[in-house]
């Protein structure tokens, strides 16, 4: 067995990087960061870990938002070392790569970009030479935005983002994970290969148990353990937080890469957009994203490019034109005829449309898109400078197509009534918006809290999540209860002892 004493380790209070992460959740703290370089290693820490009866928190990218790799006691195991591409495989007419967990999506993109094989260690033949001689290139489709975030850390949280839409979240695209459990064994698990029986029970690493006694709700989710009849044993770890094991290497599908068209539509009204997404919806166009920024959205940009704070690189917002849609749509060379009267016969005001295809125009629009986020922090920023404590209150629930409706005119409604300052945009294409709330002062930060808790409720009264893709972490704990009941919560806690009964791992991601 390793000894403890060889792997790298440092004193967690050398380097505050390992006590918090993008949630700027205070209070974390440990006594020992350390850095394994192999599963042997990993699984050395944890069983160590077991012994003495200490926590241990995984440490991926620190971009999660919601505490999960803020470390409360015991020690951090930084991934960092686990940082090489090792190698291409094909299957299927389809091509995979092999990664350790700590390599960062960005480098990633940059080296399906580059074609880099010369870097892969492991390389199917075959796949190596389809691969270089191919004129086309190829792309992990899932993009949850923050590119620093590394893959280990999206597959534990199932992070996706706008092109979530088309491709699905991280889940869709893992082929198979190598995952060391909180007692030190180490199990490869293959996609494919182990699922629940018909009574829910799963026969793994030596354990017999029966999946959550519950079902996911319908819609894009990302809150709670994965329970579904009949589910893959994968499918349990993905998105699980970290508090099933520990992640080292993966197994992600490719996708090929195609030129897309980027289309931003402007519209009168948010329900004139909202009647726009149906129809786009059902639309042969098959686009890969559809976001939105609503009136809300669009206002808090113009006026701080008005007030001088802002520079954006856009045309001037006209009279009518009040709530924006964004999509992108991959353009096969052979359909674009085709592609391009499906398109015109569905928008029914082009000079209301903006449309790139270049690079630096696609650029333009992507700066837009991302401009609600950043005006929303800026204008919180300028909060704090008199009320230190208000932070912005974002939502990212979600629920199925059928619901939508009901739900976003809830929003409208209890934002109105509220007369809270707000923004609002997102993934409808998911039904899925982040309606941010902008508390001027305490007394509205409380009035922002209680109103978050409504729309909570009224997204679970109509089947849908609390979490769409953020996942619980350990700001969330309340909601994911008001989403499972307490039964449900005791039913996730079963299934985490079945791995870790001192509940050690990733301690206080989820519940408690
Ligand atoms: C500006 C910004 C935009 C964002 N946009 C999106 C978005 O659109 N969609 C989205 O889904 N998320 C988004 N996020 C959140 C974040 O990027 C994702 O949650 C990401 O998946 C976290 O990856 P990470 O490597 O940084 O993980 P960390 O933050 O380090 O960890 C997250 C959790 O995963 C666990 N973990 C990490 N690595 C491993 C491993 N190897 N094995 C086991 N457990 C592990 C940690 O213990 C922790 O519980 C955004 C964040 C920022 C800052």
């Amino acid at each position: 067995m390793t000894g403890i004493a060889s792997i790298e380790s440092r004193r967690a209070a050398e380097d505050d990087r390992f006590l918090k992460d993008e949630s700027k959740m205070g209070g974390g703290y440990a006594d020992t960061v350390f850095f394994p370089e192999n599963e042997a290693e990993i699984s050395a820490v944890l069983k160590w870990c077991a012994e003495k009866k200490l926590k241990a928190t995984v440490a991926g990218g620190g971009t999660g938002i919601t505490g999960a790799a803020v470390p409360f006691g015991g020690v951090v195991i930084s991934m960092e070392k686990f940082n090489n591409i090792i190698g291409l495989g094909f299957k299927n007419g389809r091509f995979f790569l092999k990664v350790q967990a700590a390599v960062t999506l960005s480098k990633i993109a940059e080296t399906l970009r580059m074609k880099e094989t010369s870097k892969f260690k492991e390389l199917t033949e075959n796949a190596l030479r389809s691969f270089e001689d191919s004129p086309d290139t190829w792309c992990y489709p899932v993009d949850p935005t923050e590119m620093s975030a590394q893959i280990g850390g999206t597959a534990a949280t199932n992070a996706s983002g706008a092109a979530t839409y088309r491709f699905g979240p991280t889940r869709n695209w893992i082929k198979s994970l190598v995952v060391t459990l909180p007692d030190g064994n180490v199990q490869k698990i293959e996609r494919g290969k182990c699922f629940a029986d018909a009574s829910g029970e799963f026969d793994f690493a030596g354990k017999r148990f029966k999946r959550c006694a519950y079902e996911m709700p319908d819609c894009k989710n990302a809150a709670g353990l994965y329970s579904k009849q009949g589910m893959d044993i994968i499918d349990l770890f993905i998105g699980s937080e970290g508090i099933l094991g520990v992640i080292s290497e993966l197994e992600i599908w490719l996708e090929k890469k195609t030129p897309s068209l980027s289309v931003v539509q402007f519209f009168p009204s948010d329900s004139d957009a909202f009647s726009f997404v149906k129809k786009l919806k059902k639309s042969a166009l098959s686009p890969d994203f559809i976001e939105f920024i609503g009136e809300s959205g669009l206002d808090l940009i113009d006026s701080r490019i008005k007030s001088g704070c802002m520079t954006l690189d856009i045309p001037e917002f006209r009279e009518n034109q009040r709530s924006a849609v964004f999509f992108d749509i991959s353009m096969d060379k052979n359909a674009a005829g085709s592609l391009e009267k499906e398109a015109s016969g569905l928008i029914e005001h082009p000079e209301d449309s903006w449309c790139a295809w270049e690079n630096s125009e696609t650029e333009r629009i992507k700066a837009f898109r991302h401009a609600v986020p950043e005006s929303v922090n800026a204008t919180i920023a300028e909060i704090r400078k008199n009320y230190p404590k208000v932070h912005k209150l974002g939502t990212d629930f979600a629920v199925a197509d059928d619901k939508f409706d009901e739900l976003a005119a809830f929003y409208r409604e209890t934002l109105k009534k509220s007369g809270l300052k707000h923004a609002v945009f997102g993934h409808i294409g998911n039904n899925h918006l982040h309606i941010n709330m902008l508390p001027a002062d305490y007394d509205e930060l409380e009035k922002a809290k209680e109103i978050y808790a409504l729309m909570a409720k009224k997204a679970l009264e109509l089947k849908g999540t609390v979490s769409a893709e953020h996942g619980i972490g350990k700001l969330k704990h309340k909601y994911l209860e008001m989403m499972f009941g307490e039964e449900g919560i005791n039913e996730m806690r079963r299934v985490k002892k079945v791995f870790d009964p001192d509940m050690l791992l990733n301690n206080g991601n989820m519940f408690q």
